[in-house]
């Protein structure tokens, strides 16, 4: 049985995805900032890499070695750009783009010497057409996108392949959170602007991963796969 890891499995997108492993017969644990109620999870910041570094070796000695890595931890941030200090910047570029690199480089090692490995990173959406007040998130996602087309070059002789997808507008506490925080204007509005006209549900995504995870999608790496009801085309 092949064991994944799921990193923001706590909560929204991460949470759908661990439970749609778990449920199609993967062993699964998830990385997060906080104790949720989830099977085997643990507590990392994934910014820091001693903090993954021991939640893996956790993981390595309760299931064995790790085989699938999806990349769910986000943190979003509206800001106008001017206003943004180097620290805010680097608090998103931290999470977002180097919490992935912590995870992907501390799992890589299992997949290698297994032959065998599949890493699919969350990005969004927003790196299509960029978003106004988002710029270090959408720069963060946006380096998720190219850091997934290249190791999905360096890394696919070794039997691992690496894609992205980036949700649209999916019904999340991270996405409820900015709407209450009046960024994300009217969400009555913004499901009539969405082709298929409603939102996003976590198990969307959840359904993606669970694909580009699959035996079936062995010949597929280093694609961006979006996920946003034709908000991005
Ligand atoms: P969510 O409900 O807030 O889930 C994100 C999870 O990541 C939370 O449990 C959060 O913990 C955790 N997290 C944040 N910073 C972390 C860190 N440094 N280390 C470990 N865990 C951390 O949000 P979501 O909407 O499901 O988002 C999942 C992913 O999808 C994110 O990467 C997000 O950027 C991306 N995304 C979502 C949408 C959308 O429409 N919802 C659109 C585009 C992209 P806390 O709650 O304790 O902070």
């Amino acid at each position: 049985m092949k064991n994944a890891v799921v990193t923001g499995g706590g909560s929204g997108i991460g949470r759908a995805i661990a439970d749609r492993l778990r449920a199609d017969g993967y062993n699964v644990a998830t990385l997060d900032l906080n104790p949720s109620d989830t099977q085997n999870a643990f507590i990392a910041n994934v910014t820091d890499r001693a903090a993954v570094d021991e939640a893996l070796a956790g993981i390595r000695s309760q299931l064995g070695p790790i085989s699938i890595l999806v990349n769910a931890a986000g943190l979003d941030s509206f800001r106008r750009f001017s206003d943004t200090t180097f620290e805010q910047w680097q608090r998103v570029i931290d999470v977002n783009l180097n919490g992935t690199f912590h995870c992907i480089q501390a799992v890589l090692p299992d997949m290698v010497e297994a032959g065998w490995g599949r890493i699919v990173n969350i990005s969004s959406s927003s790196t299509h057409s960029g978003q106004p007040f988002m710029a270090p998130y959408v720069a963060a996602k946006s380096a998720v996108n190219g850091l997934t087309k290249s190791l999905a070059l360096e890394y696919g002789p070794m039997g691992i392949t690496v894609n992205a997808v980036p949700p649209g507008f999916i019904d999340t506490p991270m996405l409820r959170k900015a709407e209450g925080r009046g960024f994300l204007g009217d969400t009555d509005k913004q499901i009539e602007q969405t082709p298929v006209r409603r939102m996003g549900k976590p198990e969307d995504i959840a359904a993606a991963c669970a694909f580009f995870i699959s035996e079936e999608a062995s010949y597929i790496t280093g694609q961006i796969l979006g996920v946003n009801g034709g908000r991005n085309t």
